[in-house]
């Protein structure tokens, strides 16, 4: 497998837009014994992390931790809410929505996926406007659930949760909103009480800053009051059992041990820092990404300023250069690992991750394997991005925030 001339010193440049790095203070509390998740150290842990959960999610209300990637709790919000052949109305931002959706389907659900025509829908976001005229057309309340992606991962391209929230308030209608914010969460502004969501789902493995393995679900009042009657077939996933054991701090099953370590740590490095210090940083980071992308000459795969994701950048290439053949040039020569363009962008654009333990530096060495790659294969390139980052960096430091604990 390996080259050569491929030497694998240093640290590897994991810069895909999940799993993101692991800061060696969370991979140091992981490596903890593990220990009885029935004991009373588990329970006093388990109620410590559930409570700071909910700092980082903005609610008051109830958070599942799962022991599953966050495809089990897309299927979690799911599986509680709603009943054999409900209707769903989804909204087709990218891969990661358009997987969600296929999951409704083998679900037996019946989404509705609603969306920008082609690949045009893939460089914007949620059009409130649309979901908003769709529920004005269902006055039987069939639909009973809007599912959207706060951050669509495979594009770069963020959506306006409030906006969507005033769009259902304005019909009437009684559908729950479920948002994804899997790779949003403590990278992207994120508000599940403020914008009035009922589920909101989320994953260890992006702005966490965790290993995969555990995923969560926050919930509303009215999710756990409709997941009463709901009757899509559920154990594993039953929300019922597990806020019932999470009022001592346990879980009906056993918890993953060390990967909840791994989050108590996380939660403190977040919330010691300051969640709006944690968002201004990843925002910074991800402007002076785009300065380098323009200064490359090449187009960013939003086209929605007001969208650009803060967590990641997909950088489009010029018409006829694959994309995958730059990640692998880049992987090969500079040990740098870059997100790969996902359904309709296979091949058409890579994507940058800067997200949770990067600094300046981290993403100038990106950048710079960047051009040194795109260089490689030929891309004509206007001028260095490196160094309009580097400058952009450098006339914009961060102003330091204040501990909100
Ligand atoms: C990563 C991601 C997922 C899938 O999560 P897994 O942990 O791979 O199961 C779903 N939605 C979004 C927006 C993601 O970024």
């Amino acid at each position: 497998m390996l080259k050569l001339d491929f030497h694998p010193s240093g640290r590897h440049f994991l810069q895909i837009p999940g799993p993101s790095p692991v800061p060696d203070r969370i991979l140091r509390a992981m490596s903890l014994p593990t220990i009885d998740h029935r004991g009373p150290e588990f329970g006093a842990l388990g109620l410590e992390l559930l409570a700071k959960v909910k700092k980082i999610f903005k609610t008051e209300h109830p958070v599942v931790i799962y022991p599953a990637s966050g495809t089990g709790a897309w299927e979690a919000a799911l599986a509680n809410t709603m009943s054999p052949g409900d209707q769903v109305l989804m909204f087709e931002t990218g891969h990661f929505a358009t997987l969600w959706q296929k999951m409704a389907l083998r679900l037996d659900l019946k989404p509705e996926f609603i969306g920008l025509p082609g690949y045009e829908g893939w460089r914007q976001g949620v059009q409130a406007n649309m979901i908003q005229e769709r529920l004005n057309n269902d006055p039987e309340h069939a639909i009973k659930a809007v599912c959207v992606v706060h951050n669509e991962t495979s594009t770069g391209v963020t959506s306006d949760i409030a906006a969507v929230r005033k769009a259902i308030d304005a019909t009437g209608h009684p559908a729950l909103l479920i948002v994804d914010t899997i790779s949003g969460l403590a990278s992207a502004d994120y508000r599940h009480d403020e914008w009035g969501v009922d589920v909101t789902v989320s994953g260890s493995q992006k702005g966490l800053m965790l290993p995969p393995g555990i995923s969560f679900n926050a919930l509303s009042p009215k999710a756990i009051q409709v997941s009463q009657h709901a009757r899509l077939p559920k154990s594993f996933w039953a929300w019922d059992e597990i806020l019932e054991a999470n009022q001592r701090g346990y879980w009906p099953y056993t918890p993953s041990t060390n990967l909840l370590y791994g989050l108590n740590e996380a939660l403190d490095m977040l919330l010691d820092e300051g969640i709006e210090h944690v968002l201004a940083r990843h925002q910074r980071w991800a402007a002076g990404v785009r300065t380098a992308v323009e200064a490359w000459g090449l187009e960013i795969q939003c086209q929605d300023p007001t969208l650009y994701s803060p967590v990641l950048t997909g950088v489009v290439m010029p018409e006829g250069v694959d994309a995958d053949e730059i990640r692998k040039i880049i992987y090969e020569r500079f040990d740098l690992s870059l997100g790969m363009g996902l359904g309709k962008a296979k091949g058409k654009m890579f994507r940058i991750g800067h997200l949770g333990d990067c600094n300046d530096l981290t993403l100038i060495a990106t950048l710079g394997g960047c051009e040194a790659g795109m260089k490689l294969a030929g891309v004509n390139l206007q001028s260095s991005g490196v160094t309009a980052a580097l400058d952009y960096f450098a006339k914009n430091p961060l102003s330091t925030g204040t501990s909100e604990r």
